[in-house]
């Protein structure tokens, strides 16, 4: 093809305004993991609240609804109605607040939606409820929609399960499985997960406190994604409040006793609690690196919205930009 030819051809792409999937590498790898969402429920505008994509074959499975979760896949070109199942780690808004937008906007009847079959979603116990209750809170939007538009009615409906800890999904290859984990008394339960697909496993481990059951299901995982919370000591002196903040997460040297326990081999933080006695503008790397280090030799990355990982012979990262990136490690 002529040089000519080929600017022809995106020019006239770029004149129908065409809003078209991305293409598919290469080589694909055996796992692809997208941060869709690092944070909490803090509603900046560069860090959304928790959503995991795993993209493993055909199958692609989003971990956690934060705020901006559509935004994130609409940004990598992944229409929403092409997410094959949703897991929730618990019930806390900063994990579900996407959902009816990833739920309602993915039905519209456009590239980036068009949902034709029933949402699937697993989640804990009160997650058949919530989707229930939505469905009545929506009824005016789902029934304009349904007279005027016309969009299918299966597209609107859920297909939502109360899991238990165990297996919950297997589909072509992959595999899903929820593990108990540590949110505190109030809050449960609260799961993290297991993906497995073409021999690889992927470990989430969703809120929670230390928790040496998640050490032990990421024992050899290829990528482990874990929570921290990263509280100045001072402020939590200052501001005894804070202390109930910390008390439902991991810390960065308990993080890292759990990544020096399971060996994966990469771990990465997402859902990252931070706060300071001053007002602290970003993600304290320097703090969360040294705490880190302090029991963990690496290799870790401090996530942020958009870094990716392919998992295949090699386990790599990429940053928001795609360009590649190097984890952290004690020894360089
Ligand atoms: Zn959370
Ligand atoms: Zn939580």
């Amino acid at each position: 093809m002529t040089r000519q030819i080929w600017k022809l051809m995106v020019g006239a792409a770029l004149l129908a305004g065409a809003w078209t999937p991305a293409m598919a590498a290469d080589k694909a790898p055996d796992i692809r993991v997208t941060l869709l969402g690092t944070g909490t429920p803090t509603p900046r505008p560069d860090i959304y609240s928790m959503s995991t994509l795993v993209e493993a074959g055909d199958q692609k499975l989003v971990f956690d609804l934060g705020r901006g979760s559509t935004i994130r896949l609409f940004e990598k070109k992944i229409p929403l109605g092409a997410i094959t199942a949703h897991f929730i780690t618990h019930l806390h808004s900063d994990h579900i607040v996407g959902l009816p937008d990833m739920w309602l906007t993915g039905w519209i009847g456009t590239p980036w939606g068009s949902r034709k079959t029933p949402m699937v979603v697993f989640g804990p116990k009160g997650t058949v409820a919530m989707t229930d209750n939505l469905t009545k809170a929506f009824a005016e939007d789902i029934r304009i929609r349904t007279e005027d538009e016309h969009f299918p009615a299966a597209g609107v409906a859920f297909a939502a399960t109360d899991i238990t800890a165990g297996p919950v999904y297997e589909k072509d290859g992959g595999k899903v499985s929820a593990i108990e984990v540590n949110h505190g008394e109030h809050i449960r339960p609260a799961y993290g997960y297991v993906v497995e697909y073409a021999g690889r496993k992927v470990v989430l481990s969703g809120d929670t406190k230390y928790d040496a059951r998640i050490a032990a299901a990421a024992k050899g995982a290829d990528l482990l994604v874990h929570e921290v919370s990263v509280i100045e000591p001072e402020l939590i002196k200052a501001r005894p409040e804070y202390r109930a903040i910390e008390d439902h997460h991991t810390s960065p040297e308990e993080a890292g006793r759990i990544f020096a326990t399971a060996s994966p081999r990469l771990a990465v933080y997402s859902h990252i609690v931070f706060a300071g006695v001053k007002p602290i503008q970003d993600v304290p790397v320097q703090a969360l690196t040294e705490r880190t280090l302090s029991t963990y030799k690496g290799p870790f990355v401090i996530g942020r919205d958009l870094m990716s990982f392919t998992i295949g012979d090699k386990v790599e990262a990429f940053g928001a930009d795609g360009a590649a990136l190097k984890p952290i490690s004690a020894t360089p």
